[in-house]
């Protein structure tokens, strides 16, 4: 649902409660409530990213007994750019883009996050991201703060020569606040190498210097690292396999369902198969296909490696709605799109035994609550895809001190720092009797409150 449509919605829902509550009192409300046409916790529950983060935060902050300074720090950026850059399109027309840079923090290090070319990009959205990857940098225990940024369009609109003006035009109307030791962009939804290479030689035009470090997930022939590309989707896969086994169950035979075949989505799968699990289902924006017996995944890896996407042209399976793909009985249910698609009116009828977040913030608190309730084990997003923003902090150390390590080198120093946040994670959920969410908020929280207190900001 797009920001305008959740306004629409929530004007609508929210009025005739206060009306109500104003005019009847409260007895009505609960009968309201009763009659169904609106559930208690669609009143209450909000899709709104920016105020998911900060609940978040706030319940891992109250848990620890943390200062309220650390809350009072964390709960708001320490910097929003939003900037409307004019770019000439193919047909001779101008078209002016709306962008957004959030840094959260900085306390730990320079900032560090993906763009993201999407059309429900916005200030509050782009906040949100900020603040989880504060945490998600601090998870790993590599040494970042938290950034994020984004344009509103949708790319599928534009041609290549479009984007790549666009792509040159951001990165130089965000110059002035980024750089190799500042803030440190990266690839997100939508965007890839290729658009990364646009934006570093826009902004090395810019300074007129060589930093291959300012932006990561370049390709590999232009500063990138090898084992980045697949390092989100790999380290989804590392954690769905230790989640696995902490329910006594092997990777081997293991059911699948990835909801999302980007470049996340795709290589969860990729690794998964590989570790001999099942994949019975996967979708895109256009298509949800499933196979109770196990997709080809050997021809849909075919597929995504030739044209970049998948369909279900050669008819891997049957088609299905998003909401089936999400209520499959499978083992491990990975959401790798976006935001709330697990929220109180579905979480309910996931039957998954764990839920692993390839996306940033794909469940709500109260979906949270709801698959706790049921015995779901969710691994969450700053634990489950942190792989990527570790590989590229590899990248960016390579780029540093110009010298590049093996694929394999990386990645066994990705699955180190992965295993590593695992353990410590799952051991203090234990310790504290939360879920994986706070508890990794929480780990987080202690290293990022730490820098702050060294730095003397409380
Ligand atoms: N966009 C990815 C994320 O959300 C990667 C960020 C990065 O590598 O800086 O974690």
């Amino acid at each position: 649902m797009n920001r305008f449509a959740f306004y629409r919605l929530h004007a609508i829902t929210f009025l005739p409660v206060f009306v109500y509550s104003n005019v009847y009192g409260s007895r009505l409300i609960h009968v309201y409530e009763k009659e169904k046409y609106m559930s208690a916790s669609a009143v209450k529950e909000t899709l709104n990213p920016f105020e998911i983060a900060q609940k978040q935060v706030k319940t891992a902050c109250d848990r620890l007994n943390a200062d309220p300074a650390v809350f009072e720090i964390l709960k708001k950026p320490q910097r929003v750019l939003e900037v409307n850059f004019p770019v000439k399109l193919d047909n001779g027309t101008v078209e002016n883009f709306t962008g957004y840079r959030s840094q959260h923090n900085n306390a730990v290090g320079p900032y560090k996050g993906g763009v993201r070319f999407h059309p429900n990009v916005n200030m509050d959205e782009v906040k949100a991201l900020s603040i989880w990857m504060t945490i998600k940098c601090c998870v790993a225990g590599i040494p970042y703060g938290g950034g994020k940024g984004g344009i509103t369009l949708d790319p599928r609109n534009y041609s290549e020569a479009e984007l790549e003006r666009i792509a040159r035009a951001y990165s130089e109307a965000i110059s002035p606040l980024i750089g190799e030791k500042i803030d440190i962009p990266a690839p997100d939804v939508n965007t890839n190498g290729k658009i990364m290479s646009w934006m570093v030689d826009a902004y090395e035009n810019v300074v007129k210097h060589s930093a291959p470090g300012v932006f990561t997930g370049k390709p590999v022939e232009f500063g990138g690292s090898l084992a980045r590309t697949e390092a989100t989707g790999y380290g989804v896969n590392f954690a769905a396999v230790q989640a696995l086994e902490k329910l006594g169950k092997d990777v081997k035979g293991a059911t699948y369902a990835i909801q999302g075949f980007g470049n996340v989505g795709y290589h969860t799968g990729y690794y998964a198969h590989k570790a001999g699990a099942k994949i019975v289902a996967v979708s895109t924006v256009d298509v949800a296909i499933y196979n109770e017996n196990g997709l080809d995944m050997e021809a849909i890896i075919k597929e995504f490696q030739t044209k970049g996407f998948i369909t279900n042209e050669a008819g891997y399976g049957k088609e299905i709605s998003n909401a089936e793909l999400l209520a499959l009985e499978v083992d491990v249910l990975a959401p790798c799109a976006l935001e709330n698609q697990l929220t109180s009116e579905n979480a309910g009828k996931v039957r998954a035994k764990i839920v692993v977040e390839g996306a940033n913030g794909p469940t709500t608190p109260e979906a949270d609550v709801i698959l706790r309730q049921n015995g779901v084990l969710v691994v969450p997003d700053i634990l489950a895809n942190c792989g990527g923003v570790v590989v590229s902090y590899f990248e960016w150390v390579q780029n540093l001190q110009g010298y590049y390590w093996e694929f394999d080198e990386v990645q066994e120093k990705e699955t180190v720092v992965l295993r590593r946040a695992f353990r410590d994670i799952w051991n203090l959920a234990q310790e504290y009797d939360v879920d994986l969410r706070t508890a990794s908020y929480m780990m987080s929280i202690r290293r990022v409150e730490k820098a702050m207190k060294l730095r003397g900001w409380y």
